[in-house]
């Protein structure tokens, strides 16, 4: 007998965002990190194909058995030793902090004759924890991105505080919008990564253009 106790992503719900995406003409990257492949092809059979994980060895797992017309965008922190596991099929890593990381894609880029789409991952947050450039570092890693011509840098991610302040998180991706807008033409930039469950409706409005929402649809992680 089929156990009832395995749970479903909420498709009503998914189908829900997507339409709202339309009028700001974002997209979505469904979470699917620890969530099962009975749950991510329910997303999928709904017609939704991108989808993003933070773990390589779960990500490098489930790409391979999963259908190979799905879109996997790495969101986690990317340890330069594993950038080979995920360059072969990654279709935008967003999570790029450093100039040896970015030099490594590019290393394996090369030998794999191919570009490979990276997002530079901006500090925004009042918080200690989280990994990313700050805004100098990000200009300094532009100004250089001719010395790795296999990696195409097409914009930035940044994560808001963890906060129940509506003003602080809208300052926070206003800060990233303003940036990204100042460097956008010059750098040839046109992805904004912003917002998740809790606060993609104040990233869109905003300026995001990629929102990256795992338990509104699939429901929280133990
Ligand atoms: C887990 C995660 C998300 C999704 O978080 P939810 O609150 O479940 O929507 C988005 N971005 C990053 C970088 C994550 O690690």
């Amino acid at each position: 007998m089929k156990s009832e106790t395995s749970s479903m992503a909420d498709i009503k719900t998914l189908l829900e965002i997507k339409s709202e995406l339309k009028r700001y003409q974002a997209t979505l990257v469904a979470v699917s990190k620890t969530k099962p492949n009975d749950e991510i092809m329910q997303v999928y059979q709904a017609g939704h194909k991108s989808f993003g994980e933070n773990y390589v060895q779960e990500l490098t797992t489930k790409q391979q058995e999963l259908p190979s017309d799905m879109e996997w965008h790495y969101i986690g922190h990317l340890q330069s030793n594993k950038v080979k596991l995920i360059t072969p099929f990654i279709h935008l890593i967003h999570g790029i902090d450093s100039e040896k990381l970015l030099s490594e894609i590019n290393k394996q880029a090369l030998r794999e004759s191919k570009k490979v789409n990276c997002l530079l991952q901006i500090y925004i947050a009042e918080e200690e924890s989280k990994f990313g450039l700050d805004k100098r570092e990000a200009e300094e890693l532009l100004i250089k991105k001719n010395n790795y011509p296999n990696v195409n840098i097409k914009g930035f991610m940044g994560m808001a505080t963890n906060t129940d302040s509506h003003k602080q998180i809208e300052k926070e991706f206003n800060g990233l919008h303003t940036f990204f807008n100042s460097l956008k033409e010059e750098n040839n930039l046109s992805v904004l990564s912003m917002g998740m469950t809790s606060d993609y409706k104040i990233a869109l409005n905003c300026g995001s253009n990629i929102v990256r929402i795992g338990s509104a649809i699939f429901g929280s992680r133990k």
